[in-house]
């Protein structure tokens, strides 16, 4: 798919596919309605592979991406987004780049969006993509388990891939006041953990649902 210029019209039909997506995640009890907004704004089917129906595109489940990787199922995206709990002005750091779903579900609220993937054609065909949707997305070709720490600290952290365990760099990386989400447990099965940094730099730990990502690689990921 890279060096392929995307097709990038929003139709009417897509909106009404958008218009399902949101009430199939309400009824599985996604609450935030800016969440849902920013989901029923992001045409999904620019992010995925361009043999993909329509109605593929916004069925509620990940879809293969190439390199093995995959564009989070849209419940997983609205789940960590709302766990990430966006303030206005926020710096944010997402790990795992992959389709960019994720960075523009983010990049529709007002905030400074950094992102870093680890493989270099999904790097590659996803700056071109964001380049060709004139997003102002801050993105990096790298080992995100490492952060960013040139460009910390981060009011909040997304991992979009499943951890071993919660990397020391990352937490370090955060604001006071600062959130991590992060899935973490073993290569197939993970917990959602949302970490805060509390203003005398220690750290509050809630758990949460359990998914299936795909792994994090790099220093602080599976071997
Ligand atoms: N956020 C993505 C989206 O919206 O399409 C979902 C991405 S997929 C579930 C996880 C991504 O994390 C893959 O693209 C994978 O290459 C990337 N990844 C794995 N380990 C990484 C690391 N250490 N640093 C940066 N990216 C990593």
């Amino acid at each position: 798919m890279r060096g392929e210029r995307k097709k990038t019209y929003d139709s009417e039909g897509h909106k009404a596919l958008r218009k399902e997506l949101i009430n199939s995640l309400t009824e599985k009890g996604i609450t935030s309605s800016e969440v849902l907004e920013a989901i029923e704004r992001v045409p999904r089917h620019f992010f995925v592979p361009i043999r993909t129906s329509p109605e593929d595109a916004y069925a509620d489940h990940a879809l293969q991406i190439g390199e093995g990787q995959t564009i989070s199922q849209p419940y997983t995206v609205a789940y960590q987004t709302q766990l990430l709990d966006i303030k206005e002005g926020n710096k944010i750091l997402e790990i795992g780049t992959g389709s960019g779903y994720q960075a523009a579900v983010l990049y529709q609220w007002p905030i400074e969006l950094y992102t870093i993937e680890l493989n270099q054609t999904l790097y590659q065909r996803t700056k071109e993509l964001f380049d060709q949707l004139n997003y102002s997305i801050h993105i990096f070709l790298g080992d995100g388990s490492l952060g960013l720490p040139t460009y910390a600290p981060f009011d909040r952290i997304l991992v979009t891939a499943g951890a071993p365990s919660i990397p020391e760099d990352l937490l370090h990386q955060l604001s006071p006041g600062g959130k991590l989400v992060i899935p973490v447990g073993q290569p197939k099965t993970q917990k959602m953990y949302r970490i805060t940094c509390n203003v005398f730099q220690q750290f509050d730990t809630e758990i949460f649902d359990l998914f299936s990502f795909v792994p994090l690689l790099g220093k602080y990921g599976w071997k």
